[in-house]
């Protein structure tokens, strides 16, 4: 069973087991997973190779199948880098693979040492898991957990240290050996850390593309698509753990209900489609007028609320009303639409919000229910106005 044959039979058992559960995150579109299932292919077909070395023909067994593993780690590192939005490929890592072939057939046919060769092939394989750890390591997006990146990290590193160790003993002479599949157990447990790291690897990066599925799915619960404001739900979960939040550290916080004047009439003159761009610019207005730590979510149709963290009553009122100022923009932005499409500019875009303090004894509902009740009142006295309760 320890034969190391065997041992490459079995890691391209499990890398068909990988291309499966790649294929099957295909249809999910996520980036760099057509190359992670090319990256597999590559590497079942070269790994095979390398198991067939006893039946002779070198070309294929040595020269085919380590150049082609080559290939196949740097398409796996060109998948990482697509993952993680980056410009895939790396002609750096074509240098080196081209470096490697060289190599080997020099090392092989021309001047044979076969301590040079794995000494070669082993750093090459080192760099690249390196540079994919590093990549999981410094590319994760910061709301993300970090379990799937941090598991291909220590995949790849792993790997990058086996491949090291494996290439600096046999490069500095330390190890000596005739053949690449000698059945002894130095040899044996490099091949096994060497090359496991393959279907380890295979689950990292299916880790990482669940967790690019898992952030989907998220960002299409919490974030309004049209928009980009929060949810109602959202928004109502992250206003009450940030009013929690607030309060433990002696914030002061105040909320605002904020609603668009006659938005109807936009609708009604100039359509629905032209709703939606304003409502998309408001959106973007009142976000470049607001900090980080504010909450801002879509309660419905053109209804909006914020939570202003560390703002006193007086202080929301005066930052409406510079982005009542702001939503000018919004105004001046319709109506070059709408001369563009040879229609008389409408009214301008105006809105009214009411605004209250959170007192000690508030839930966010009792702070909701006066902020729209001040709100009420800021429409009937006409609109195009902040009133706070
Ligand atoms: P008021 O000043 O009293 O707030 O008047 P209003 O016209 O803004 O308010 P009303 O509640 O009468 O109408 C809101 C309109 O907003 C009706 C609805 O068609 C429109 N609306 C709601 N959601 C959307 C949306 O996602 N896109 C577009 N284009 N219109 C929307
Ligand atoms: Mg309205
Ligand atoms: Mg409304």
């Amino acid at each position: 069973m320890l034969d190391p044959v065997n041992i490459l039979l079995v890691t391209v058992l499990s890398s068909i087991m990988s291309l499966a559960i790649l294929g099957s995150l295909r249809p999910a579109g996520i980036p760099g997973v057509g190359r992670w299932i090319g990256a597999y292919l590559m590497a079942s077909v070269a790994i095979l190779l390398a198991g067939m070395q006893r039946l002779g023909l070198p070309i294929l067994t040595v020269f085919a199948s380590n150049t082609l593993l080559a290939l196949a780690v740097v398409r796996m590192l060109e998948g990482c880098r697509e993952f993680f939005g980056l410009k895939p490929r790396v002609p750096l890592a074509y240098a080196g693979t081209v470096a490697l072939a060289t190599g080997i057939v020099w090392w092989y046919w021309v001047t044979p040492s076969l301590g040079a060769r794995v000494a070669v092939v082993s750093m090459f394989h080192a760099a690249v898991y390196a540079w994919i750890g590093w990549l999981a390591l410094r590319c994760r997006p910061p709301a993300r957990p970090v379990y799937s990146y941090r598991f291909v990290t220590l995949a790849a590193w792993l790997g990058a240290f086996a491949h090291a160790l494996r290439g600096a003993m046999y490069g500095s002479g330390i190890v000596k050996q005739y053949g690449l599949l000698d059945f002894t157990p130095l040899n044996v447990a490099w091949l096994a850390l060497g090359i496991l790291v393959l279907p380890a690897l295979s689950i990292g990066l299916v880790l990482l593309a669940h967790d690019r599925m898992a952030e989907r799915l998220e960002r299409l619960a919490n974030q309004d698509e049209l928009t980009g404001a929060l949810t109602r739900r959202a928004f109502l979960a992250q206003a009450n753990a940030s009013l929690d939040a607030a309060r433990e550290q002696g914030l002061r916080v105040t909320f605002a209900i904020v609603d668009i004047d006659h938005f109807k009439s936009i609708n009604d003159r100039y359509g629905h489609a032209t709703g939606d761009r304003v409502l998309a610019q408001f959106c973007r207005v009142v976000k470049s007028g607001v900090r980080v730590e504010d909450v801002f979510g879509r309660l419905g149709g053109e209804e909006f609320a914020l939570l202003f963290i560390g703002m006193t009553r007086d202080e929301a009122v005066r930052r409406l009303d510079e982005l009542r100022v702001l939503a000018l923009a919004v105004r001046r932005s319709a109506d070059a639409q709408a001369r563009e499409s040879g229609q008389e500019a409408h009214d301008g875009l105006t809105f009214s919000a009411g605004v209250d303090e959170a007192q000690l004894q508030d839930s966010l509902a009792t702070l909701m229910a006066r902020a729209d009740a001040a709100l009420y009142v800021a429409k009937s006295r006409g609109r195009d106005r902040v009133v706070a309760s």
